[in-house]
């Protein structure tokens, strides 16, 4: 095995504290709910957490998966919660949040890959919270018919998320269960079926990409028609997932950036910290207000 790269000064994690994270952490928990900031150990919990933002995993916290960067156990899921939306929907309300980010294991196991329980998730939502702007990262429903896709869309979330994850070239190492152009044509989709709703995709780096086929990937996603990009450093969890290839430095990721808005992206987030969800309410305001 490739010794690891040391982690750089710009990689800092704050250990989480403070009074809105330990309220959040019960409301989680109170609401018997599952949230990627723990599953994944995410560096940003202790900011997130104290703004009253997270990121809520339904579904149960076994994936039928195994991605080889991703700390969620591999397995036979648990079987659907009907109540889960309900908690769901109860907890953002009582957290008052602006913006949600809901996502999920990834459910092989099931006919529509969950597609019915994300839905029925988002509504539970709108109609506790409806101030509330929602956002969904999903899974790639690779083995289901194509019109669960349909039933996700018509549940109108604000935004439409799927994680193209790493560039084409390296899926057999990072993502084997998936396919780079089925997830590239999930986002098209969306886009197809409701021209209104905003996409999002994003990527790590580190992995052992080179910059070209970052750019490749930009170009995708904007054929696919999506809205908004994230470029976050991979993070080994343990030291049996994938190596980290190397730590990109921040110039490189403002360069990313600065790539993506030329090519016409409209919200970009390209930082060693970035996540997914990471400020993804304050981004979706600011350009609501624009
Ligand atoms: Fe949670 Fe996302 Fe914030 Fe990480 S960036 S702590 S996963 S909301
Ligand atoms: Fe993790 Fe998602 Fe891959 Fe499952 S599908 S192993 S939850 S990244």
């Amino acid at each position: 095995d490739k010794a690891q790269p040391k982690k750089p000064a710009w990689i800092r994690v704050k250990a989480p504290s403070g009074k809105g994270y330990a309220e959040t952490h019960r409301i989680m928990r109170e609401n018997k709910l599952v949230t990627v900031c723990e599953e994944a150990g995410c560096p940003n919990a202790g900011e997130c957490w104290s703004q009253g933002h997270a990121t809520m995993m339904i579904m149960g916290e076994i994936c039928t998966r195994g991605c080889s960067f991703c700390n969620v156990a591999t397995g036979r899921p648990d079987a659907l919660d009907a109540f889960e939306p309900g908690r769901v929907a109860h907890a953002v309300k009582t957290l008052g949040l602006n913006h949600v980010v809901i996502t999920s294991v990834d459910r092989d196991d099931l006919e529509d890959g969950g597609a019915e329980h994300f839905a029925q998730t988002i509504r539970a939502v709108r109609h506790q919270a409806p101030e509330t702007t929602i956002e969904i990262l999903t899974p790639d429903f690779l083995k289901c018919d194509d019109k669960v896709l349909e039933v996700v869309v018509e549940a109108k979330p604000d935004v439409f998320n799927h994680n193209l994850e790493t560039v084409p070239g390296l899926y057999p190492s990072v993502r084997p269960g998936a396919r780079y152009f089925h997830s590239l044509r999930l986002l098209q989709r969306v886009k197809e079926m409701d021209p209104s709703m905003f996409t999002k995709s994003g990527i790590m780096v580190g992995l052992g990409e080179d910059a070209q086929s970052v750019k490749q990937v930009m170009d995708d996603m904007r054929a696919a028609d999506v809205d908004f990009l994230t470029i976050g450093q991979y993070l080994q969890p343990t030291p049996k997932h994938h190596a980290v290839d190397r730590f990109v430095h921040p110039d490189e990721f403002a360069a990313y950036e600065k790539a993506a808005y030329g090519k016409g992206f409209l919200m970009v987030s390209a930082t060693p910290l970035t996540r997914s969800s990471y400020h993804a309410g304050d981004d979706f305001a600011r350009l609501r207000e624009n």
